[in-house]
C-alpha cells in the first residue's frame, strides 16, 4: 500500500508491504496520481496524461521479498 508522510516540510511517498509494513520503494507524487471525473486533464513529470481512475493493484496490495515467500 502507500504511505504519505510529512518530514522537514517535504512530503514523502512510499510504497510499503501490506503485510509487515516494510518499505518497498519509494514513490513520485505522478506515481499515485489518479484521475477524477471532475479533474481538468493531468499529467505526470514527462508530459504523458494520466488517465488511470484508480491506483494500479501493484501499488495498493503489495509484498514484499520476504512476505512473498
Ligand atoms: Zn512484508
Amino acid at each position: 500500500m502507500i504511505k504519505v508522510q510529512f518530514k522537514d516540510g517535504q512530503q514523502i511517498i512510499k510504497k510499503i508491504c501490506n503485510h509487515c509494513g516494510c518499505d518497498i520503494s519509494d514513490l513520485e507524487i505522478e506515481d499515485i496520481m489518479v484521475k477524477k471525473p471532475s479533474d481538468m486533464r493531468v499529467y505526470d513529470k514527462n508530459g504523458n496524461e494520466i488517465t488511470r481512475t484508480e491506483l494500479p493493484k501493484e501499488l495498493t496490495d503489495c509484498k514484499c521479498e520476504t512476505c512473498n515467500d
